[in-house]
């Protein structure tokens, strides 16, 4: 019998585990939704540059030299040089992403240069780069097509960017910007074979003794009927915290689908670090999982459970922060927020749930860490407390 053409094709449209289109759910996502996020995009140019640091503009990652606490080395490397500075722990990397088909990376490698996702140094000078907007507002088109190329690479022949993002290089950037600590995290993306990052970067940060610099988290998928038992193993074998990522995992955080990893996570005392918000670059029908509302059930029906909301909401930080407000589990992964914004994080919140991270090797561990010290010149106590302080308590580091 043949099937019938159509139903295919909504079959397809609407097959959440795969990597294809999807169907917006219309009482999950309204047309006010999508208005509000071109509005948050067209007010974010109007403003940049008119907040309390003024313009902050540079030419490739290499032109946060320009800044008191970076210089250029010999190599024409950017290093952090300010003394004194609190030991960074970075709560938001991840390592090369290998997928399906393409060969595994090695990620034992050192490579001449890190070939950031958003490869600002590629040319000199480098692209512009603005810290008083979202980040990945400084993708131009070219970029965005590239990245597009890239994710298609990591899951047939490898990408050779990917191949870059190894943990020696990882740990020299860390080591050239003064980051003492990154928690790494792996995606489940709920693929049918060559998905299992959380068994090879636990595996791979064992195995180059960097556990003491790079603390391993996990992923599962919540439509894996197997996900509590992988967890449970992920956390003996010593992972920190678990990544859920609901755009690309296509699930709603609070779908009853995903609870039972929630109170897997309270048993376990293990952090869930959320990817939060729309970040804007990402397939439209997936901007109906990231709406803060949607995460509002998990902060309230686990509140022992500590959640992270990375990027702060991203493009939606305006919902983030009275979420935060309301619930004391609600930590927010300050990564991408612009410096007017995370000022503004800062008054109405207060430094006390504000997460460091970078996003590596999306973008340089400089360009989050350059925003943090301009926003906490003269405030040392929440200079502390975002780069170190809050992540130490969150996940029990001494
Ligand atoms: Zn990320």
């Amino acid at each position: 019998m043949a099937l019938d053409r159509r139903a295919f094709v909504k079959l397809a449209a609407c097959a959440p585990a795969l990597a294809l289109p999807g169907c917006t759910d219309p009482e999950r996502y309204t047309d006010e939704d999508a208005a509000r996020l071109e509005a948050q995009r067209r007010l974010e140019r109007e403003r940049s540059g008119r907040g309390p640091y003024g313009p902050r503009r540079y030419r490739g990652y290499r032109g946060l030299a320009e800044l008191p606490w970076f210089e250029l080395d010999a190599q024409g490397r950017l290093r952090c040089v300010a003394e004194g500075l609190p030991p960074a722990l970075d709560v938001h990397a991840h390592l090369g992403m290998s997928l399906l088909l393409a060969p595994e990376i090695d990620l034992q490698a050192s490579t001449p240069r890190v070939h950031h996702i958003l490869d600002c140094d590629a040319e000199d000078p480098g692209c512009p780069l603005d810290l008083d907007v979202y980040i990945n507002a400084n993708f131009r088109p070219e970029d965005l097509r590239a990245l597009r190329r890239g994710a298609i690479s990591q899951m047939l022949w490898g990408s050779a960017a990917a191949a870059t993002h190894t943990i020696p290089n990882l740990l020299e950037e860390m080591r050239a910007t003064r980051v003492e600590r990154a928690l790494v995290l792996p995606i489940a993306f709920g693929l049918p074979f060559g998905d299992d990052l959380s068994e090879r970067w636990l595996r791979a940060i064992s195995e180059a003794g960097a556990g003491g610099r790079l603390l391993p988290g996990a992923s599962v998928h919540p439509r894996d009927p197997e996900a509590v038992v992988r967890l449970r193993s992920y956390a003996a074998r010593g992972a920190r915290a678990v990544k859920l990522h609901p755009a690309m995992q296509r699930f709603f955080p609070d779908a009853p689908e995903a609870e039972p990893i929630y109170e897997a996570c309270a048993e376990l005392g293990l952090p869930v670090v959320f990817h939060g918000g729309r970040a804007g670059i990402e397939p439209t029908y997936t901007h109906q999982f990231t709406l803060m509302r949607h995460y509002e059930g998990a902060l309230r029906n686990f509140p022992e459970v500590q959640f992270v909301i990375g990027h702060a909401g991203a493009r939606d930080v305006a919902d983030a922060i009275p979420l935060a407000q309301r619930y004391p589990n609600a930590w927010l992964g300050i990564h991408g927020q612009g410096v007017t914004t995370l000022d503004e994080m800062i008054r109405r919140l207060g430094a006390g749930r504000l997460l460091f991270g970078s996003d590596w090797p999306f973008y340089h561990l400089a360009a989050t860490l350059a925003k943090v010290l301009i926003v906490t010149e003269g405030r040392p106590d929440a200079r502390y407390a975002i780069l170190r302080g809050n992540a130490d308590r969150l996940l029990g580091v001494g």
